[in-house]
């Protein structure tokens, strides 16, 4: 019984304990299970805030950029120290751009961009606009331990929109275009499409009205530049000229009438670039004589500032460079059997008796030797040994659209015409 009594009260006790027990350990359990539901709680924000921080710090700034000027007189070398590079990442970098670009014609105005690596500093990249249409790009690669230069010229990809301008002309077409807020790039990209048929200082005309269809370049929404004319149309007292841009399945480009002849000839228009001779310029008013038969003037006399490049307005062979008494500084270029140009009172001379020019190509600057009374050009044409009016010869047109591709350039003058009239 005592027995008894005693294991019963035991096994009471015992029982009493294990209740104890369970409820002391599922009381731990809990609270641990509570502990460790919000140590892991905090520790996923903390991790969450520790991403966040590393993506932001990585997003802002991962790298740092250095743009250096080229300014008057510094060299490749002067500027990657002045910027912070080594001398010997200097030409590491020098040598790897060689195969694509030669880092000692770096350009006055331009820039250099320069990349670092935020962290630690290091020099990963050097970035060179070479011009309009590409960039260079000379950057780091890490090999293992080794870390190479790799360089390379890219296309700059720029977003292309069309737009369409036109005006009338008051004064002069610079002036109308500048009137109308157009970029004077693409006013002078205008003049060039005419330059073999327009001579925009003899030939331009209170009301003369234009209109064209031409690319504007983009970089990250902002605007760079004007690009290609596509189609324009000049109508000079009364009579409409058009030109259409196209490009043949060979990748020859050239523009072409609405019938498809070439806009080319023989000879330009005018013996100076319009860019040189645009601002200022009023419809008659910037030659000093025209080609007259009765005051003996058989020239065209067309004012400019001294210094002025002066351009041969056809392909041939220089056949006199140097003074020509009365004509002072002059040059003769032979263009074939039947015609020959001079360009006199020249104040420099670029060419060489005997050697072969291109259709544009500088052959010396505009000034005032000889019998001259203030800077100018007197530009005569020579036709079987006669001088003649080269404002009012006809020239025959260049190659006109290929046979095979006329079904596709039709299709272009269908496209723009409509855009012009
Ligand atoms: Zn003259």
């Amino acid at each position: 019984m005592f027995f008894a009594i005693t294991r019963k009260a035991r096994q009471r006790i015992r029982q009493g304990r294990l209740a104890v027990r369970i409820a002391v350990l599922a009381g731990l359990a809990i609270l641990a299970l509570i502990g460790w539901l919000t140590v892991r709680h905090e520790l996923r924000i903390a991790e969450e805030l520790r991403q966040q921080a590393v993506r932001m710090a990585v997003e802002r700034h991962p790298y740092v950029t250095r743009t250096v000027e080229v300014t008057d007189g510094s060299t490749y070398g002067a500027l990657m120290e002045r910027a912070g590079v080594t001398g010997s990442e200097a030409t590491a970098v020098f040598e790897a751009a060689k195969g694509a670009y030669d880092l000692s014609n770096i350009r006055l105005g331009r820039s250099i961009r320069l990349v670092f690596d935020r962290d630690t500093g290091r020099f990963r990249q050097l970035v060179y606009q070479i011009d309009s249409e590409e960039v260079l790009e000379v950057s780091r690669r890490q090999r293992f331990e080794e870390s190479e230069w790799i360089a390379e010229r890219k296309k700059i990809d720029y977003e292309i929109r069309v737009r369409t301008a036109e005006g009338v002309i008051e004064t002069s077409l610079y002036e109308s275009a500048l009137d109308q807020g157009i970029d004077e790039r693409a006013i002078i990209a205008l003049a060039d499409v005419f330059q073999w048929t327009i001579d925009f200082v003899m030939d331009v005309r209170k009301g003369d009205t234009y209109r064209f269809v031409f690319e504007e370049r983009y970089l990250d929404g902002k605007y760079v530049m004007p690009g290609q004319v596509l189609a324009a149309k000049y109508t000079n007292v009364g009579s409409d000229r058009y030109a259409f841009y196209f490009e043949d399945s060979s990748g020859d480009w050239g523009y072409y009438d609405e019938e498809g002849n070439s806009v080319e000839r023989l000879f330009l228009k005018a013996p100076a670039e319009f860019k040189y001779i645009s601002s200022g310029f009023t419809t008659g008013q910037r030659y000093i004589s025209a080609f007259n038969v009765s005051t003996g003037h058989r020239a065209i006399d067309y004012a400019a500032p001294t210094g002025t490049p002066v351009r041969t307005v056809g392909a041939g062979t220089v056949v006199f460079a140097g003074w020509g008494g009365a004509y002072g500084n002059k040059v003769s270029v032979r263009h074939n059997a039947t015609y020959t140009t001079n360009y006199c009172h020249l104040s420099k001379i670029s060419v060489r008796y005997g050697s072969k020019v291109d259709q544009g190509q500088t052959i010396g600057l505009v000034g005032s030797t000889g019998f001259s009374t203030g800077p100018h050009l007197h530009y005569e044409m020579v036709k079987n040994g006669t001088k003649i009016n080269p404002l009012t010869e006809e020239f025959p047109s260049v190659e006109p659209v290929p046979e095979g591709e006329r079904d596709r350039f039709l299709e272009t003058v269908r496209k723009y015409r409509p855009e012009l009239d």
